[in-house]
């Protein structure tokens, strides 16, 4: 089950898992003031002996594109060198915000700032703060000109202490050997969560501080792992700095193939939004006793006037609502690029009819109000008695039989092809398809066409697939 819902989320995520379960890396190269010659495949061959990694090496990371990266779950970047074109940034960057893994080495950290180019590949740096603004907040802590200036003392062994020896990372060491450059006044941003840090000696020139070495991120769906250390290949040769960064890629990587939300034994916070369309309050009661499933209602027109990324894993849609305010879209726009579920239930299908995004990518269908884009007006009928078939296997259709329901049906909706219709019914006054996975690819999202009434809010078959659809969609089942 945990093997399917892996496969499932890493689908949704738009990464195809090799089968195996073996971690696809591409290291970004080609480019440092520092010998990446000899660096990036010292960092290859930590990651082939330690086997459950497929390497892959760019020289080339300006050329990278979605389609490339959807060929690994982590990147790992021994890159500092200058700005990409806009297309290799975007990749990057939306290939970590929906959960691929990156693990930043040594002088990675001050990459995307002024660059010199000498001869073949050297760079030297002049400017060090990245300009690439996401690069800065995805690593979490960088180079600034200062003042204070960020470097490092003199390079001397030194003793690296795990800040929080739980973290897989750690591996429950409580502490290394590290003969290699001490980073020191680097801009650490607030997402970030230290794991390591060295204390920074002033008679090696150092702050006399504990400095953060070792960190992580998270960024979007997506894991970030820093390590400062790695000057070169005889620093990178000390176990403390090959262990920690083989189990810093392997933990990144984790970020692509895992649910990220909520954690076990947590229950999934569903808003029901309502407003726009009468409705049975017996619509509540499918919530009422749902294991695992703890509900609020917001109605419009509050429903997404404040963030809920935070409060929210899944928002349950039972409204209906012809249009909602631009502030009010990047609301809820931003919660379903975040990864977060999303349940559609009958007429909201109707909503927001001429915002294309949302209809056609998020839905997956649209219920038209009236005659739209040349296409005629939907239709409805209440109270028709039909058989309910489930028709592909799934986990929010798992274990419902056949069934016989009282409900309203819909024709002459545009449904996508991308949809995967679970769940049909032969009626005549309906298009058929009664429950669909929509091809939307950042968060789960799932339609149910049934629960016009009482008579729905009240079967059997109808709760427990909207009680499935809310918990798959927050990656629970
Ligand atoms: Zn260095
Ligand atoms: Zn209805």
């Amino acid at each position: 089950m945990r093997g399917l819902i892996v496969l499932a989320f890493a689908a949704a995520a738009g990464l195809a898992r090799v089968p195996d379960g073996t971690m696809r890396v591409l290291i970004l190269s080609g480019q440092n003031n520092h010998d990446w010659r000899t660096t990036t495949p010292h960092l290859r061959q930590l990651l082939d002996q330690a086997g459950n990694f497929r390497v892959r090496v760019t020289e080339e990371p300006a050329g990278l594109t979605p389609e490339i990266l959807a060929n690994y779950d982590v990147l790992v970047s021994d890159y500092n060198g200058g700005r990409w074109n806009k297309t290799a940034e975007a990749a990057v960057e939306q290939f970590v915000k929906q959960g691929g893994g990156l693990v930043a080495v040594h002088a990675a950290d001050y990459a995307f700032g002024t660059m010199e180019v000498l001869g073949d590949r050297h760079v030297r740096t002049g400017i060090r703060e990245p300009e690439w603004t996401a690069w800065r907040q995805m690593i979490g802590g960088s180079w600034v000109e200062g003042p204070p200036k960020s470097g490092h003392g003199k390079r001397h062994c030194f003793q690296v202490k795990w800040t929080d020896p739980k973290h897989p990372i750690a591996a429950g060491q409580t502490e290394f050997t590290a003969c290699d450059e001490l980073y020191h006044r680097l801009r650490i941003e607030p997402n970030v969560q230290v794991l390591a840090t060295a204390y920074d000696d002033p008679a090696q020139n150092g702050t006399g501080k504990e400095e953060p070495l070792l960190w992580t991120v998270n960024y979007g769906l997506g894991r970030v792992f820093h390590t400062g250390l790695g000057h070169d290949v005889a620093a990178m040769q000390t176990a403390g700095f090959a262990g920690s960064f083989v189990r810093g890629v392997a933990w990144a990587a984790a970020g692509a193939m895992a649910p990220r939300q909520p954690e076990a034994g947590q229950k999934v916070r569903a808003m029901v939004v309502v407003g726009g369309h009468d409705h049975d309050t017996s619509f509540y009661g499918v919530f009422e006793g749902a294991p695992g499933i703890k509900t609020t209602v917001n109605p419009h027109p509050t429903a997404f006037r404040k963030d809920m990324v935070k409060a929210v894993d899944v928002a349950v849609l039972y409204d209906l609502v012809n249009e909602i305010p631009a502030d009010q879209k990047a609301i809820l726009q931003g919660f379903l690029e975040s990864g977060k579920g999303l349940v559609v239930v009958h007429h909201a299908i109707a909503d927001y009819n001429s915002w294309e995004w949302w209809w056609r990518e998020v839905v997956g269908g649209r219920y038209l109000l009236k005659p739209l884009d040349g296409q005629a007006a939907s239709t409805f009928k209440h109270d028709v008695e039909m058989n309910a078939k489930v028709v592909a296997e799934h986990p929010v259709v798992k274990g419902i039989p056949p069934f016989r329901i009282l409900d309203e049906t819909y024709k002459g909706m545009w449904i996508s092809p991308k949809s995967k219709v679970l769940l049909r019914t032969d009626e005549a006054t309906s298009d058929g398809p009664l429950v669909w996975i929509s091809p939307y690819e950042k968060s789960r999202v799932v339609y149910i066409q049934l629960g016009h009434g009482r008579d729905a809010h009240e079967h059997q078959a109808f709760r427990q697939l909207v009680r499935n659809a809310v918990l798959w969609s927050a990656g629970k089942l």
